[in-house]
């Protein structure tokens, strides 16, 4: 028998995957190590905003062990969408002004350790500023798990499960790690006082600019005192972008852009620009070893909606499905419950983004700028609504009024 500790599942990653991960199997009685490279809390490259099921997901009324109110500082309920800063249109989230569907807007810092903390509450071990560093199976189906700059923490497990982002490593070192695109999302968070700046910059709007980012778009997210602004890629020319010379500094300047058309007031100099990659979805992968023993969630599994670029929903959703599987012995099933979550919409969402992304000009002003496009966009981000439902109708229509637009053109006389 080894002196190392025994864990039935260590997590690795205390983002929203990881540590719903962890909660839901220390809830469920699993011995539970949850594995986090920083201390907690932590800065993570986010926009923070989420729709706000989120809230049944994780079952905040139904437990009360955590109030939303701790950390979502914002509750949106209205998109204000602009091309190239202009032809702006605001439109509410809900077809009626009772609806229930809003987007919530967190500070990830703070959303991530309040989850972390309910993990650790429900008894699961939080080791901290412990990057996983080695992963090796062992026979008898156990796993060993090293962790520490200096290899200083080492534990078995009967299970693993890589939440551990983006860049993580669980992957890589188990063999499941597979090449995907991979795009780019840049954000800084500025002091704002509310009543100053545009009128239509209220804790209630966000703003997202389609037209100055080829390939991608730029938001404005509200929070408590300050604005989150940010631009990213969120398509196959991400991927391309991220690699080329001067995308750091072209996203620097939209953001500087989008603070001077909002007349949000900032010191250049003090703006602090954070960028991360975002593995966007492009295809469903394997997400489990051979024996089901090693399972990735989140960015981890490249869980990134490929037309929003949203992630921390599936995050949740895929941590506590992993954690679901390893709790009732179905770790097999893993991989086809997660495609069978996503891969139809995620492809089709995929498809969509390739056409809008192709011909923006175009879709923004017969989709985005049409008055049901709003409440459509909310329903898909909220999972009430699914991307197979509207791909096909909304590039027949954008194509239609194309060549509608062309055949205009070439009539005698139009100028
Ligand atoms: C600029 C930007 C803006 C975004 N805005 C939004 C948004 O508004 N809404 C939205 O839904 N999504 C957004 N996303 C995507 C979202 O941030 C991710 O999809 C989400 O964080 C994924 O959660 P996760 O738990 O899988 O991974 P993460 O949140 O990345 O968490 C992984 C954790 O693992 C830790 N870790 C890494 N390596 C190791 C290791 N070796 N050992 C132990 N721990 C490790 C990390 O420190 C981190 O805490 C944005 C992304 C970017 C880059």
């Amino acid at each position: 028998m080894s002196d190392l500790p025994w864990y039935d599942v260590i997590v690795a990653g205390a983002g929203p995957a990881g540590c719903t991960a962890a909660w839901e199997l220390a809830r469920n009685g699993k011995k539970v190590a949850l594995l986090e490279k920083h201390a907690l809390p932590r800065h993570k490259t986010c926009g923070g905003g989420m729709p706000m099921v989120v809230g049944d997901l994780l079952q905040f009324k139904e437990i009360k062990d955590i109030a939303p109110e701790a950390f979502v500082e914002a509750d949106t309920r209205y998109m204000r969408h602009t091309f190239d800063f202009e032809q702006p249109c605001l439109m509410p989230m809900n077809a009626e002004e009772n609806g229930n569907v809003s987007l919530w807007m967190v500070q990830r810092s703070l959303f991530d350790y309040a989850l972390a903390q309910r993990a650790q509450k429900a008894g699961a071990d939080l080791i901290q500023s412990m990057p996983v560093c080695s992963v090796d199976t062992l026979p008898n189906k156990k796993i060993s798990v090293t962790a520490g700059r200096e290899g200083e923490w080492s534990a078995h497990c009967a299970a693993l499960i890589g939440a551990d982002g983006a860049n993580g490593v669980v992957a890589r070192k188990t063999g499941l790690y597979e090449e995907r695109t991979c795009a780019i999302a840049m954000e800084a968070e500025v002091e704002h006082t509310w009543g100053e700046g545009h009128p239509e910059l209220r804790r209630d709007v966000v703003h997202l600019e389609y037209g100055v980012v080829k390939g991608g778009y730029a938001w404005v997210f509200p929070k408590d005192n300050h604005v989150n602004v940010g631009a990213g890629f969120f398509n196959q020319r991400g991927a391309a972008a991220r690699k080329k010379a001067g995308t750091r500094e072209f996203l620097q300047q939209v953001i500087c852009q989008y603070l001077d058309v909002l007349q949000i007031k900032y010191k250049k100099e003090d703006l602090i620009f954070h960028a991360h990659p975002l593995p966007i979805w492009s295809g469903m992968r394997r997400l489990q070893n051979s024996d089901a023993t090693v399972l990735l969630a989140g960015d981890a599994a490249g869980l990134v909606n490929p037309f929003f670029g949203d992630g921390i929903f599936h995050a949740l959703r895929s941590g506590q499905t992993a954690a679901k599987c390893l709790t009732d012995g179905t770790a097999q099933q893993y991989t086809r419950q997660i495609a069978d979550m996503y891969r139809d919409n995620f492809d089709s969402a995929l498809r969509l983004s390739k056409f809008f992304y192709q011909w923006p000009v175009f879709c923004y002003r017969f989709g985005v700028q049409r008055p049901s496009s709003t409440c459509t966009a909310a329903r898909l981000l909220c999972g009430e609504a699914v991307f197979g439902d509207i791909t096909d109708r909304v590039i027949k229509r954008v194509r239609a009024a194309m060549t509608h637009r062309q055949n205009d053109a070439r009539k005698p006389g139009h100028k």
